[in-house]
């Protein structure tokens, strides 16, 4: 099965890039998600928040204080290294059990960080959404409750526009209307099903 990785930063579009596969029918697995579901009460990645960062992680409910370990990973470098040598590993093996019982003629892997985890090396192709920063920097502001400068410290915290160019293999300028990205995502649908045919 082709595994084809999408990605791209803040706010690029990747979640409504992904939507649009889905729709197609095609499998998509979203770190994302598997993130959130890694954190829920009960499980051992949580316990394991808890033991190295005390019971202020948790809400009064017991699930994640997000806002809280949000707060600690961006004033504590090493709260993030840590976090991340917890929950990479994690993600990455959960990906591949996903991947594991698909019987699809290929898959999405939606990871925004691929390439700063190096999650590359599950991927076969990368697909990169991309759009100008300024544009990002707006779709993020008119979504989430964030300033302009947190948003900007979070681009800088990812890779550079211009290394996930550059490292693409096929890329959606997500600029235009959702008609235009519809259309893209059905262009691209097509090659994919045709690198599979030649696979299989
Ligand atoms: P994040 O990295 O934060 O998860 P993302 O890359 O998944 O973001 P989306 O959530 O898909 O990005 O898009 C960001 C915002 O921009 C959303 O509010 C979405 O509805 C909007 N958006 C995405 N593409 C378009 C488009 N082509 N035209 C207009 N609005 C768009």
């Amino acid at each position: 099965m082709l595994k084809v990785g999408l990605t791209g930063g803040i706010g690029c579009g990747k979640t409504t890039v992904s939507e649009l596969f889905a729709e197609l029918g095609v499998a998509v697995i979203d770190a994302d998600l598997i993130a959130r579901c890694l954190v829920q009460p009960g499980q051992p990645a949580l316990r394991q928040i808890v033991a190295m960062w005390g019971k202020d992680m948790l809400e009064s409910d017991g699930s994640l204080n997000r806002s809280r370990l949000r707060e600690r990973v961006f004033s504590q470098p090493e709260t993030k290294q840590a976090l991340e040598a917890l929950l990479h590993p994690l993600i990455f093996q959960a990906m591949r059990t996903e991947m594991a019982v698909l019987n699809n003629p290929y898959c999405l892997l939606a990871i925004p960080l691929l390439f700063e985890t190096q999650m590359t090396a599950l991927v076969d192709r990368i697909l990169v959404i991309d759009c100008p920063t300024q544009l990002q920097i707006e779709r993020v502001r008119r979504r989430d409750q964030l300033s302009t400068g947190q948003i900007e410290a979070i681009i800088a915290s990812q890779v550079s526009r211009e290394y996930r160019l550059a490292h693409a293999d096929d890329l959606i300028e997500n600029t235009a209307s959702n008609d235009k990205l519809a259309e893209d995502v059905k262009k691209l649908h097509n090659l994919y099903l045709s690198f599979s045919n030649c696979q299989d």
